[in-house]
């Protein structure tokens, strides 16, 4: 495993000289004593900011600009030793705790008001075997990175769509993205994890140790720990893959939409489609329906004309192309420090009036630099048992994305209240949530998101966490002894 060090900056470093109020993992008051966190800058190996630090204020930051929030203190983790030391810090001082992985959380669970903010950044390691196919990576890594490390030997892990998103988070709620109609979520092909424990102990879990545990992090978010390490068992795949985004002007897409349901009952596994309709920031509206094909050109071409012929379209990027770059096409629709607001949920299948509901929401004021995405399931991620892991409704058709966002503060409200109008619509055909995908305002409702997994996963959460320290993600209350 390689694990990038961190230079101390003499800021990171200065001797704290006053003590910090903090808040308690139950929301209380907390002040935590200057010679204590000494101690803890002394313990630790990367460095321990406090608001008086240099880089505190870039550090904070996460992907949501609509969480400006303030650690007490931010522990910069560079290995397993560092995270043990933080969460049993954390623990001591009974401090509300935030990890972060690659910080793109929606709700902004990755930072905290006055807690402890568990940075993971630094860890930034990817180690592949090419002759077993299992790849380790630290939870500081991005998913550009996992692909460019892995397509150095032909190989992929599926994962999302979005080259800035952190594997960490992305898989420990399932993973969902181009690859999946062929080789199923992230968390299929994840075969195991080192994890810190809410009482500082590092525990393995695989197949062989602790499988119950491997389970529960298959889909259940951060609830049991802080992951220093995955492993998964990568697919062989070649570099290229025909990608890119076919756009068809809004009067057309209604029908383009309708000629989407139909084709999608014969697709094939190589076939992920994901049309999404957009606004920009000067109201322009149109439908960018974005594609990937992996299989071979004859197969992939067949589809392509197809899905031509859906419209006729303004612009096409789709074309055979690097895996990398496929990978990061669409990423500037996603900017750092904008605000945003979202919600995602699974439907047992399209029906017409939700496609009407979407068509018509685009278009009302408020849908500026919004987006609604229509994703089609199935495939190889539909084929596992729904108990086989923790993720649950793998048998949904499609996932619907609402997506709300603004540059300037003073437009959050009428965005978010645009988003939720749209949502409100949608929400009577949703079979449950996609918990990685939901900015609500608390917690993600348990039951819709984890479903039949829900009991199995309390057991384990009571086992691994009884006391609710690691609480900021959708969360399992663990039972009440
Ligand atoms: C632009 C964008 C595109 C996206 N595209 C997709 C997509 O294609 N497919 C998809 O499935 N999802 C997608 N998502 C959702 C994404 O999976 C979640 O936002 C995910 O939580 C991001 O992970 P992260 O590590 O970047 O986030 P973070 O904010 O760092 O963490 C998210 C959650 O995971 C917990 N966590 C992070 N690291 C650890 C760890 N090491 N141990 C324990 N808990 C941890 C955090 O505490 C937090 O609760 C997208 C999100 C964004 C913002």
């Amino acid at each position: 495993m390689v694990a990038s060090g961190l230079a101390h900056s003499r800021f990171a470093r200065a001797a704290q000289s006053a003590d910090v109020p903090a808040v308690s993992r139950t929301g209380g008051a907390v002040i935590l004593r200057a010679a204590d966190i000494v101690a803890f800058q002394a313990q630790q190996r990367g460095p321990v900011l406090t608001r008086d630090s240099d880089s505190y204020d870039v550090v904070r930051r996460v992907w949501n600009g609509a969480f400006d929030r303030h650690p007490a203190v931010i522990a910069r983790c560079t290995g397993a030793a560092d995270v043990i030391g933080a969460v049993q810090f954390a623990a001591r001082h009974d401090l509300l705790v935030a990890v972060r992985g690659g910080g793109h959380s929606l709700p902004g669970y990755s930072v905290c008001e006055g807690g402890i903010m568990i940075d993971l950044a630094p860890m930034q390691g990817v180690r592949v075997d090419p002759q077993t196919r299992v790849v380790r990576a630290e939870p500081g890594v991005l998913l550009g990175a996992l692909d460019r490390e892995t397509q150095a030997f032909g190989l992929v892990v599926p994962a999302g769509t979005v080259s800035h998103t952190g594997v960490a988070g992305l898989t420990l709620g399932g993973g969902v993205g181009r690859l999946q109609r062929k080789f199923g979520l992230t968390v299929d092909c994840m075969v195991g994890a080192d994890l810190v424990t809410a009482d500082g102990r590092l525990v393995r879990a695989g197949s062989d140790e602790n499988p119950d545990l491997l389970w529960a992090l298959q889909g259940g978010g951060g609830n049991f720990g802080v992951v220093t390490s995955f492993e998964f068992r990568a697919c062989e795949f070649g570099r290229t893959a025909v990608a890119g985004g076919i756009v068809f002007p809004i009067d057309q897409a209604r029908r383009v939409l309708d000629a989407f349901a139909d084709y999608c009952d014969s697709a094939s596994d190589e076939l992920w489609m994901d049309p999404v309709l957009e606004c920009d920031g000067a109201g322009h509206r149109q439908l960018n329906f974005t594609l990937c094909h992996c299989g071979d050109d004859a197969s992939a071409g067949k589809d392509v004309a197809a899905i031509r012929k859906f419209g006729k379209s303004v612009r096409d990027s789709v074309a055979r192309k690097p895996w990398t770059a496929v990978q990061s096409e669409f990423d500037r629709d996603s900017p750092h420090g904008n605000g945003y607001y979202m919600s995602g949920g699974r439907i047992a299948r399209l029906v017409p009036i939700m496609l009407d509901h979407a068509v018509e929401s685009i278009t009302l004021p408020g849908a500026e630099l919004g987006k609604i995405s229509l994703t089609q399931q199935g495939g190889a991620s539909a084929r596992r048992p729904a108990a086989s892991t923790a993720y649950a409704s793998r048998d949904a058709s499609h996932n619907f994305v609402v997506r709300a966002s603004w540059e300037h503060p003073k437009d959050a409200a009428a965005r978010t209240a645009w988003q939720k109008r749209t949502w409100k619509g949608f929400e009577p055909y949703s079979v449950g949530l996609y918990a990685n995908l939901n900015a609500t305002d608390s917690n993600v409702k348990a039951r819709s998101a984890y479903g039949d997994n829900l009991d199995r996963l309390i057991e384990v959460k009571t086992k691994y966490d009884p006391t609710n320290l690691f609480h900021l993600n959708p969360n399992i209350a663990p039972r009440v002894a």
